[in-house]
C-alpha cells in the first residue's frame, strides 16, 4: 500500500468508519432476492417468537437486503401480518 508522508500517522475517525462501512456494504454475505426469498420463513418466523433460525451471518445478510429492497421489506410485512392472523 502507498503510503502518503503526510497522513502517516494516526488516520482520521471518519475515514476508518467510512472504510468499515464500506467493508460492510461488500461484504460476501450480500444477497440478492431470489436469495432472501429462501430465508424469509425463518427470518419473520424468529421476529415474531425471539428464537433465532438463522446464523448471524444469514440475518445480517437478510437485514441488509431489507435496508435497500422495498419490494422484500413489503413481503416481510406480509408475511408477518399472515403470521399473527393464524389462530
Ligand atoms: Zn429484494
Amino acid at each position: 500500500m502507498r503510503r502518503n508522508r503526510m497522513d502517516a500517522r494516526d488516520p482520521a475517525p471518519e475515514q476508518l468508519l467510512e472504510l468499515v462501512a464500506a467493508l460492510a456494504a461488500t461484504a460476501a454475505s450480500e444477497i440478492d432476492c431470489d436469495q432472501l426469498a429462501e430465508r424469509i420463513a425463518p427470518f419473520v418466523e424468529s421476529l415474531e417468537d425471539g428464537r433465532t433460525r438463522l446464523c448471524s451471518d444469514e440475518a445480517r445478510a437478510v437485514e441488509q437486503h431489507l435496508a435497500v429492497c422495498v419490494e422484500c421489506r413489503e413481503e416481510v410485512d406480509a408475511l408477518r401480518a399472515a403470521l399473527r392472523d393464524l389462530p
